[in-house]
């Protein structure tokens, strides 16, 4: 395409500006438009980033690609095998970023749960946790997407045993149905699925619970789909994720044949939805009368007097917006559930000044 000077692969992001110089620096077209190669093999290193823009939260990229072979998913052609970022240099990114102010770190990657597997000496998530605790004394940390089954009693432990780790996991799990998960290629059945989710109920009340649902896979009938219906409605899953099945190119669902219709599968992902929106109203009046750790993040909106807050769960809290700074991580009394959503107080202010409040805009 003549109108596209550059393309760059995923590990080169944060070389752009310094490659836009270049760029403008020569005549157009000295740099071939091919820029690297979208690589198998990149590192992938943190980026010394230290603000995230109209944002509380702060990112930390911990790992990238997948070993996995998910039929759906374009993932592991798309970002190479899985590689981890060395422990020091996590925990120079989330020095940085608490430096700066920030009070929730969001450990991300395309399969965190694999975290260390390649490193030398292997390491593993657990371990990574502890020592960013131990480092980071002001921050809360927070792990997005893990597969259930590197879900691991030591993962459990430390966020039982800490505020500081909020008790949120957001755990796929695709279907409830073993044939489709067979399908789909994932890694775990339904018993194995249901074992991880209870032991993790048994360890604490208070742990929050999300998932990803594929409505229509190839194959789904409407059996298949009543057990994931069955499945979700029974476990303590507070956070649905419902997408519709949609083929990638290059993939092996992409080659099976589409057996549910577009208005079956947005039927079955409106029932989905509605389960998903009682459980989560349950899920938000169980806090009513609680404390919660909250970050508090953004305006409820421009002349609101209430500013909004999220727990560890995962769940927003309003609060007078004169009694919580942007940014802070503060204690509150969570005092009524209303029109869904839930109201608070702060117990405490955070001490620490924040410098990144002004930046916060949501
Ligand atoms: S769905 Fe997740 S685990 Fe499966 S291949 Fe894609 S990135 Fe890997």
């Amino acid at each position: 395409m003549k109108e596209v000077d550059l393309v760059l692969g995923n590990g080169e992001k944060s070389s752009l500006p310094a490659i836009v110089d270049a760029m403008a620096e020569s005549e157009r077209g000295a740099l071939p438009a091919h820029h690297g190669a979208i690589s198998r093999v990149e590192t992938s290193e943190p980026t010394g980033i230290d603000r995230f823009l109209g944002h509380a939260r702060a990112f930390v990229k911990i790992q990238e690609g997948c070993n996995a072979s998910c039929s759906y998913c374009i993932v592991p052609r798309a970002r190479g095998p899985s590689r981890s970022v060395p422990a020091a240099a996590v925990l120079e990114q989330v020095s940085v970023l608490q430096e700066s102010g920030y009070r929730e770190i969001v450990l991300s990657g395309v399969h965190i749960g694999r975290y260390g597997a390649d490193l030398d000496p292997p390491g593993t998530l657990g371990d990574l946790l502890e020592a960013i605790l131990l480092r980071a004394s002001a921050v809360r940390v927070r792990l997005s997407s893990i597969e259930v089954n590197e879900v691991t009693s030591k993962l459990i432990g430390i966020m039982r045993s800490t505020d500081r780790l909020a008790p949120h996991l957001h755990i796929p799990l695709q279907s409830g149905d073993d044939r489709i998960l067979k399908a789909m290629n994932r890694s775990y059945d339904v018993s194995g699925f249901r074992r991880v989710i209870e032991e993790i109920a048994r360890a604490g009340d208070r742990i929050a619970i999300g998932t990803d649902i594929i409505v229509g896979f190839p194959g789904e009938t409407e059996a298949c789909f009543e057990n994931t219906f069955e499945l979700v409605r029974e476990l303590p899953i507070s956070h649905f994720h419902v997408f519709g099945f949609s083929p990638r190119p290059r993939t092996r669902a992409a080659a099976m044949e589409r057996t549910v219709s577009s208005e079956r599968m947005r039927e079955r992902s409106g029932r989905l939805i509605e389960l998903g929106r009682a459980k989560k109203r349950v899920f938000l009046e169980s806090h009513v009368g609680t404390t919660q750790l909250v970050l508090v993040h953004g305006h409820a909106h421009q002349r609101s007097s209430l500013i909004r807050s999220l727990t560890g769960t995962y769940c927003e809290v309003l609060l007078p917006r004169r009694e919580a700074a942007r940014g802070s991580l503060v204690s509150v009394r969570v005092s009524r559930f209303s029109e869904e959503a839930l109201y608070g107080t702060p117990m405490e202010a955070d001490p620490v000044s924040n410098p990144i409040a002004g930046a916060c805009a949501r």
